[in-house]
């Protein structure tokens, strides 16, 4: 089916209408089943309960109202609001809703009739704490793609379109919170850190800002950066969700995607207008979420050491009148998830001859198919959010992050990797692995008989 067959034909006749599109229409012949069927139910969400209502379809365009996107306007007026509400469909000018997987439960707390669907956010004292941008890289469509860099400032920039009754909501949050970890405690008892009152308390507490993003996907420039054609894209989204967004397929006029998946946080150290000025060092490590070492402790890779590492240099650095930065990922288990995670595991230790470095891709690409699904093109986005010309210090080893953050213009200094003794000895593995794979070592690389020498524990040691 062709994007372009299917939404030229799209159906004027139901602006607003709480009712599925007609049947009948021309373009509903190369519909999904699913799509083109009007459909009744009973009332699920419906304090004043009365007749069946019918499933408000979305694959049609909805009538008049929709404000326009125009990616990469040079102004919050000229580029307009993205607006992926279900309360006003007429007004929607995005696919899918907001909150990423999240979206799920809302649809479930308004299943269990826990949450009435026309709630409007409201957003009073929600702003954010410190301002971000713009920034000249805001208003260059091919720069950010996968983000909203008006997000946070919905209240103040679209104004008059929410007093005009359109549920606009923001895809950014920015606050401010102290955090405290036993590593950066361990660290000033052991007087590699110390208090100043300003960025690290006397009892262990770092000063930061943090930043809740939420992805917003501007379909022409994500496919443009993963080489594929935007009809191409769209399909394979519709398909391999398993049909979740018809609209993907059947609306080509909508550019814009909030996706079903998690997005990222910032924990910035120091003064995050610093972030934007690149005399002014930049320590900033990207990490992709691993929660069994990030919040578990297991020990079979080295997430957490590097993580709280980075935490450690960060205050450092803002501490020497620099600024810190760690861009967070919710891209757990290379982004295959934490049961193909598991999976690999277990096919790791049982193999024969043990937990070996030389194995390590292979096992992966054996369960999942591929060795890593995190793609790197869309993670320098954040950067250009907040304005970064220079990361002074990287603190990561990983070639594909590196190669993606200077390939889309953003120069970078020292690479800080992790100090040897926070490798727990069972990933060992996973860092021999790694280093042979091309990732930044000062050391000696591996040579393929050190990696055939199982380093992992036994599946019950
Ligand atoms: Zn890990």
């Amino acid at each position: 089916m062709s994007v372009d067959t299917v939404s030229s034909s799209p159906n004027p006749s139901s602006p607003g209408s709480p009712s599925a599109p007609n049947p009948q229409s021309p373009s509903s012949a190369a519909l999904p089943d699913a799509a083109a069927a009007s459909v009744s139910l009973s009332p699920i969400y419906a304090p004043n309960a009365g007749a069946p209502r019918h499933i408000r379809l979305t694959s049609h365009a909805g009538g008049f109202g929709a404000l326009p996107i125009r990616w990469g306007a040079a102004t919050a007026t000229e580029r307009g609001p993205i607006v992926g509400t279900t309360t006003t469909r007429a007004h929607r000018n995005v696919i899918g809703t907001h909150s990423g997987s999240y979206s799920v439960y809302r649809a479930l707390a308004v299943a269990a009739g826990a949450l009435n669907p026309q709630h409007k956010a409201d957003l009073t004292n929600t702003s954010p704490t410190d301002l971000i941008g713009p920034y000249p890289q805001w208003s260059d469509p091919g720069r950010i793609v996968s983000l909203d860099p008006w997000g946070a400032a919905v209240a103040d920039v679209f104004s008059s379109e929410l007093a005009a009754g359109y549920d606009i909501r923001p895809t950014i949050a920015v606050t401010q919170a102290h955090v405290i970890l036993p590593e950066v405690i361990e660290a000033l008892q052991t007087g590699r850190l110390k208090a100043d009152g300003k960025f690290l308390t006397a009892g262990g507490a770092a000063m930061v800002t943090k930043a809740a993003i939420e992805p917003v996907w501007f379909l022409p420039e994500v496919a443009r950066r993963f080489g594929c054609s935007e009809t191409d894209l769209r399909r394979v989204l519709f398909e391999e969700t398993g049909g979740m967004y018809p609209e993907l397929v059947t609306r080509s006029d909508l550019e814009v995607f909030l996706p079903p998946i998690g997005g990222q946080t910032l924990y910035i150290f120091g003064n995050p207008r610093d972030l934007a000025n690149p005399e002014v060092e930049l320590t900033a490590r990207i990490h992709d979420e691993c929660n069994g070492s990030d919040v578990f402790g297991s020990d079979i890779c080295t997430c957490r050491p590097y993580l709280t590492h980075a935490i450690e240099e960060c205050i450092r650095g803002a501490q020497r009148g620099g600024v810190g930065l760690i861009a967070y990922s919710r891209k757990e288990g290379r982004a295959l998830g934490e049961v193909t995670k598991f999976l690999v595991y277990n096919a790791r230790k049982r193999q024969v001859g043990g937990d070996t470095a030389d194995q390590y891709f292979a096992r992966t690409e054996c369960v999942a198919g591929v060795q890593d699904m995190r793609f790197q093109e869309l993670m320098p986005d954040v950067f250009h959010w907040l304005g970064i010309r220079k990361i002074h210090r990287l603190v990561s080893m990983s070639n594909l992050k590196f190669d993606a953050i200077t390939g889309s213009g953003i120069e970078i200094g020292e690479r800080v990797n992790i100090p040897d003794e926070l490798i727990p000895a069972d990933a060992r593995v996973e860092m021999d692995a790694k280093m042979a794979a091309g990732y930044f070592t000062p050391g000696a690389v591996p040579d393929a008989e050190e990696l055939k020498k199982a380093k992992g524990r036994g599946l019950s040691e």
